[in-house]
């Protein structure tokens, strides 16, 4: 953890989080704490809860127990907050979910224009300076089926920052990307870090968790079994389900 992030509140904060689907309990015992600036992977077996974890953060699913904060937004209890939380976190999901029917250019200025009442000229020089940073700014007047997956992701990325979010979440961003796209959405992800953006990245790209996490969180079976620093975490895993993983993947 950085100096950073060890002085301050944190930004996120789980406390005894439970969730059940039905009857089958997809998240048991959860706490966390995320301080500002942090860089936090998340990684574990598939169907271990890491998406229901993070999607959490964002208010795209509620829980039956405990307490989630985020950025001093209150998740459990208040409906109206889900709204407020939106505006704070952004989210980038395995398939891009880009509007088919948009350009580029409308799919990164529809919410910030809806949601923060901002003028069309306003949205797009946003829109372009973020398009620009992920390096496709001449793609800004195409449809999203006109792209490669990777620029596919990197304007999700784009699209994402446009509500100029504290958080950014990402779910497996490169695990639907062909293997020659992979590095050009890592790249961006390294960016973002380096600027000091909070994130949570559920991702099984290792090579990524050691240069830019500060903390590896190891999930099974919906608990948080283990977490440590990405020098520790591949080293000295202590927990047999991480050794299992990390043979399989490493
Ligand atoms: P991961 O992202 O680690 O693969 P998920 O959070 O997607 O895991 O899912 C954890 C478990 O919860 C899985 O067993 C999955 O089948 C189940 N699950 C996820 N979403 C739902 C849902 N909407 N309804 C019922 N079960 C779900
Ligand atoms: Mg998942």
């Amino acid at each position: 953890m950085n100096d950073r992030a060890q002085d301050s509140e944190p930004i996120i904060r789980l406390e005894g989080v439970e969730k059940w689907f039905g009857k089958f309990q997809v998240l048991t015992d959860i706490d966390l704490t995320v301080a500002p600036g942090e860089r936090i992977v998340v990684c574990g077996p598939s169907g271990s809860g890491k998406s229901t974890l993070i999607r959490c953060l964002n208010g795209l699913e509620t829980v039956q127990k405990g307490r989630i904060v985020v950025d001093g937004i209150d998740l459990t209890g208040h409906k109206r907050n889900i709204d407020k939380v939106r505006a704070e976190v952004g989210m980038v999901f395995q398939q891009f979910n880009l509007f088919p029917h948009l350009t580029i250019l409308q799919n990164c200025t529809l919410a910030p224009m809806r949601t923060r009442g901002i003028s069309k000229e306003e949205a797009e020089a946003t829109a372009m300076k973020y398009l620009t940073r992920v390096r496709i700014p001449d793609q800004a007047h195409k449809y999203p089926s006109q792209l490669s997956g990777g620029q596919q992701q990197r304007v999700a990325i784009a699209r994402a920052l446009c509500m100029t979010p504290r958080i950014m979440l990402f779910d497996e961003p490169t695990s639907a990307l062909d293997p020659e796209m992979v590095k050009e959405v890592l790249d961006t992800m390294i960016g973002l870090a380096e600027e000091g953006m909070t994130m949570l990245c559920v991702t099984h790209e290792m090579g990524f968790a050691r240069s830019v996490a500060d903390r590896v969180i190891f999930m099974a079976d919906g608990r948080i079994v283990e977490q440590a620093p990405p020098q520790q975490f591949f080293t000295a895993p202590q927990d047999p389900r991480t050794k299992t993983f990390l043979g399989q993947i490493l």
